[in-house]
């Protein structure tokens, strides 16, 4: 499928931002409704965050899931694995001190 150009009425390459025989921006005609479509909701999820904390690899298993379709979700996951894992990591720390 080919654009047309909005100025001159030639029709110009798909990819093509600007028009090759007038020179004028090109705005393509189908503007990409996957965005608009998807109404997936993507927000954090209050228990993969809580598991994401206790199981750090789990989250993070979940970031690569959802990061294509829930990019908001995903680094929420990401974020308290990171969490997670620093507080395995300090209590780890402590725990060798102690002893
Ligand atoms: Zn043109």
């Amino acid at each position: 499928m080919a654009n047309k150009c909005n100025t001159c009425g030639a029709t110009v390459p798909d990819n093509a931002t600007m028009c090759p025989y007038c020179g004028n921006a090109v705005t393509p005609t189908q503007p990409s409704n996957a965005v608009l479509n998807s109404t997936e909701e993507d927000e954090p999820s209050t228990g993969l965050n809580w598991l994401s904390l206790f199981i750090p690899l789990a989250g993070w298993i979940m970031y690569f899931v959802f990061k294509e379709k829930s990019p908001i979700k995903a680094k929420s996951c990401a974020k308290w694995a990171w969490i997670g894992f620093a507080i395995d990591v300090v209590y780890g720390i402590f725990n060798a001190l102690v002893e």
